[in-house]
C-alpha cells in the first residue's frame, strides 16, 4: 500500500465525514464482507458510514453483521440519490469500472464528493481521485484489513473481523487459490484472534443451500460438456432450469467450479440465462496461465482476475454456445 493513500485518506478522515460505501452490482462475500467491515470502521472513528449496494445481495449473505443497515439502489433510489448526493467522501469497494454498478455509475460521477477506489481487479479505470488498487492481492477484505491495521491501533472489533474473515475466506475458494498467500494466513490468524468464527462462517455461507439448489446444481452438472480435445468445459441453466428449481439469487454461486474440478481442465464456463435481463450471465474460471480475465474482455464484455473472471452475451442460449465455442477455437493454441 503506497504511503501517499494513507497520508492522504488519513487527512481526510480528521473530522467526521459523511461517507457512502459501495459494492459492485450482485455483491459477494467480498464485496459485502469488505464494505461492511469499512463501514464499521467508520463509523466506530465517528464518521456517517452507509452502504448503498446496487441490488439485492443472495441470503446465504443476509447474517453478516451489519447487513440491516444496507440500502438497496433499486429499492430506494430517492433516498440513495440524496446521499450519494450530500456524501463527503464516495468509497468504491471491490470493482474496478463504474460500469460495474449500473445506474449507480453515472451518480457517483456526478457527485462532487472525492471518490476513493479499493479494488484488487486487474485493469482499474481512473474514476477516483484516492486509488488503492492492487490486483496481487487475493481480496479486497484482506487490502481493508491491511488499511484499518495502518489506520488504527486498536485492533479489530469482532463484528469487523468476522465480515473480514469471510471475504478472504470467499473469495480465495477457502484459502486454496494461488492468490492466498502467507500474509493472507497471517491475517486470517489476526482475524481469528479478533474473534472471527470460521467455522461457523464456512457453515453460513457453505452449509446453508436450499434442498433445490441441489436439485438445480443437478442439473447444472448433467449438462456439463466438454470441448472436444481440450481442457475445457462449459455448462449451461437455462431460464426454464432455472424456474423448474424455484431459482433464487446466488444459487448458483460456486457452480462454476464443479467444472474446473475434473481432473486436467484448465478453463471452466457457466452460461446462465436471465430472461429478465435479456442477457446470458457468464463466468469464466481457470487454473495456470490462461487468462480468463482477458478472455471476458475480448470476448464477452466482462473481465476480471486472471484466474476468475464474468462476462455477458445478449444472444440466445444457442448462440452463446456457439459464440464461446468460436471463441475457444481461437484461444486453442494456449493450451
Ligand atoms: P463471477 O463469475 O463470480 O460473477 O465473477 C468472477 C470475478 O470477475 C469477480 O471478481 C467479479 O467481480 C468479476 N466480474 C464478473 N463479471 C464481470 C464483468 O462483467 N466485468 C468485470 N470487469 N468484472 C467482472
Ligand atoms: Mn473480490
Amino acid at each position: 500500500m503506497e504511503k501517499d493513500f494513507i497520508t492522504a485518506l488519513e487527512q481526510r478522515l480528521q473530522t467526521p465525514k459523511k461517507t457512502v460505501i459501495i459494492p459492485h452490482k450482485n455483491p459477494d462475500g467480498d464485496a459485502l464482507g469488505s464494505t461492511l467491515a469499512w463501514m464499521h470502521f467508520l463509523q466506530n472513528e465517528n464518521h456517517e458510514a452507509l452502504i448503498i449496494s446496487p441490488n439485492d445481495y443472495p441470503k446465504f449473505l443476509n447474517w453478516m453483521p451489519g447487513q440491516e443497515q444496507i440500502l438497496i439502489y433499486n429499492q430506494k433510489k430517492e433516498l440513495a440519490e440524496k446521499k450519494i448526493e450530500e456524501a463527503d467522501l464516495i468509497f468504491t469497494l471491490d470493482f474496478n469500472a463504474l460500469s460495474r454498478i449500473d445506474a449507480l455509475g453515472v451518480l457517483v460521477s456526478a457527485s462532487k464528493a472525492e471518490k476513493v477506489m479499493i479494488d484488487h481487479h486487474e485493469s482499474p479505470e481512473d474514476y477516483a481521485e484516492l486509488m488503492y488498487s492492487d490486483p496481487q492481492m487475493s481480496s479486497t477484505c484482506e487490502m481493508i484489513y491491511r488499511l484499518i491495521a495502518e489506520l488504527n491501533s486498536r485492533g479489530f472489533s469482532p463484528e469487523i473481523a468476522s465480515c473480514l474473515y469471510t471475504g478472504i475466506m470467499t473469495d480465495t475458494g477457502s484459502f486454496r487459490y494461488p492468490s492466498t498467500t502467507a500474509e493472507t494466513h497471517k491475517a486470517i490468524a489476526q482475524l481469528v484472534e479478533s474473534g472471527a468464527d470460521g467455522t461457523a462462517i464456512h457453515q453460513n455461507i457453505y452449509d446453508s443451500s436450499s434442498f433445490n439448489r441441489l436439485k438445480l446444481l443437478g442439473i447444472a452438472l448433467s449438462n456439463l460438456n466438454q470441448i472436444e480435445s481440450l481442457p475445457i468445459v462449459y455448462i449451461t441453466l437455462t431460464q426454464a432450469e432455472l424456474n423448474s428449481c424455484d431459482y433464487q439469487k446466488g444459487d448458483t454461486e460456486g457452480f462454476v467450479n464443479y467444472g474446473l474440478s475434473l481432473e486436467g481442465v484448465q478453463f471452466a464456463c457457466i452460461m446462465i440465462e436471465n430472461e429478465k435481463e435479456g442477457k446470458i450471465k457468464m463466468s469464466f474460471r481457470s487454473k495456470g496461465s490462461f487468462s480468463v480475465n482477458e478472455f471476458a474482455r475480448t470476448y464477452f464484455e466482462g473481465g476480471g482476475h486472471h484466474n476468475a473472471a464474468g462476462g455477458m452475451s445478449k444472444d440466445s442460449m444457442n448462440q452463446t454456445v456457439q459464440r464461446f465455442k468460436t471463441a475457444v477455437a481461437e484461444i486453442a493454441n494456449q493450451f
